[in-house]
């Protein structure tokens, strides 16, 4: 079986594994999150992020990752560009608003999250985009809990983004994590109450609602990477790799 179609149930040593993993991604993102201004390039970006992973002997599942293979440890994604931005020389320009997401392998296992950040001023359009798609995120995270299931996630998300007058992206999901960037379940940011995948303790999922202010539709660049709002209206995404417990959801990628 593909492992990527399997549900893999971390016990509690490779949950330990995976904090870990999660807080040396947390250390990256701060990291980045700190440098981002006007006239910083996209690549000062990802050379501050790949300084941080060797620090601590991680490397990034994202470098290589795919066709044609990703050559950068974070992505950045500007203004319309919604996810998988490959860092180069542009520059930040106040009133961007960027996206960085980042993995870290610690151990074998996968930390994976992201932020979306105002550089400078901001419009208050895009303030209330930043807003909406950093609660959806915790929404999302609040429903991940044994008794609930996938599209409870899924629905929860869409329900509020769409209540807000925003919309949610359809060909791009959360995902399962482990030692797999992407395991199973899917987790959509749209879908149904009470379909998918009963969650369990111990499944470790990425939930990463990723918005668009325009409409839901979305097209690659020729770069083959870039995924950008096909109407270039603006766009956000946040994200977190999330265990399930008895209890209360586990955020592992913090510091
Ligand atoms: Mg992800």
């Amino acid at each position: 079986m593909d492992a990527s179609n399997q549900v893999h149930i971390k016990n509690p040593a490779e949950i330990s594994l995976m904090r870990e993993a999660g807080r040396v991604n947390a250390s990256v993102l701060a990291t980045v999150r700190n440098l981002i201004k006007p006239g910083v390039t996209t690549a000062d970006l990802n050379a501050a992020a790949e300084e941080i992973l060797q620090k601590y002997g991680a490397s990034s599942p994202f470098k290589n990752y795919g066709h044609p293979p990703f050559p950068a440890s974070i992505t950045v994604s500007i203004n319309e560009q919604l996810v998988h931005g490959i860092p180069g020389k542009r520059k930040l320009q106040e009133g961007d608003i960027v996206s960085i997401d980042s993995g870290a392998v610690v151990d074998g296992f996968i930390g994976d999250a992201a932020f979306t950040v105002g550089v400078g001023e901001i419009s208050p359009r895009a303030r209330r985009l930043l807003e909406v798609t950093e609660k959806a995120l915790y929404i999302g995270i609040d429903r991940m809990r044994v008794g609930n299931r996938s599209g409870d996630i899924s629905a929860a998300i869409q329900k509020y983004v769409e209540g807000q007058g925003f919309h949610v992206v359809r060909e791009y999901t959360g995902h399962g994590v482990g030692r797999q960037m992407h395991e199973a379940p899917q987790v959509p940011n749209h879908g149904t109450p009470g379909t998918g995948v009963p969650l369990r303790a111990g499944m470790t999922i990425a939930l990463e609602p990723m918005v668009l202010v325009g409409t839901h539709r979305t097209r690659v660049l020729s770069d083959r990477w870039t995924v950008v709002a096909a109407d270039r209206s603006l766009t956000a995404h946040f994200e977190h790799s999330v265990a399930v417990t008895e209890g209360e959801p586990l955020i592992l990628t913090v510091l």
